[in-house]
């Protein structure tokens, strides 16, 4: 099994580098890194609330045959029934997105901080990988796979999986096939 990093919108080289650093470290896995800008497909924005639904972003951008294919999107998110996403997993087609607006101090008034904010890319790019990987929701707040409401949430947990879940994590590695 090998892993895909791809950029959409102006996303920094340095945030796909630490993106991979951080998977190569908690599970080993090799990484391969798509350098092209990818534009996103205007049909999955919405106007109206200016975000992109994300899913259906996914969708339009696809798989890598023979790879999980995780994109970091320069974008905000959404889906049905939520305000907003950090980032989205389809385990069924081997794609997993997160959206990077939301995860710049930037956002919300606060002075740019680049370390915090590589720091959430490789939480937040670890969380969907650990999706796609077969892991639910973790109740530990400190765990990786724990599920942030807001930025606060997404600070206070760690850029690596707890021991539970890495053992799971594990064991779905070992026992897998495919991509
Ligand atoms: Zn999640
Ligand atoms: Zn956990």
């Amino acid at each position: 099994m090998k892993v895909l990093l791809r950029r959409v919108g102006d996303v920094s080289t340095e945030a796909l580098v630490r993106a991979k650093e951080a998977i190569i470290r908690e599970t080993g896995l090799p990484v391969l890194i798509d350098y092209h800008k990818l534009q996103p497909n205007l049909e999955a924005y919405n106007w109206k609330r200016r975000q992109y639904l994300a899913s259906e972003l996914l969708k339009t951008l696809g798989r890598v045959d023979g790879f999980l294919t995780l994109y970091l999107i320069d974008a905000d998110g959404y889906e049905e029934g939520l305000n907003f996403v950090f980032g989205v997993a389809l385990p069924a087609l081997g794609v997993g997105g997160v959206f990077l607006a939301r995860l710049r101090n930037e956002f919300y008034g606060w002075l740019p901080d680049e370390e915090k904010f590589l720091k959430r890319v490789e939480k937040e790019v670890l969380h969907e990988l650990g999706h796609l990987l077969g892991l639910p929701h973790c109740p530990n707040p400190r765990c990786v796979m724990s599920f942030s409401n807001s930025i606060l949430e997404v600070d206070e947990k760690e850029a690596a999986f707890c021991e539970v879940c890495k053992k799971r994590l594990m064991s779905r590695l070992a026992g897998s096939g495919g991509y």
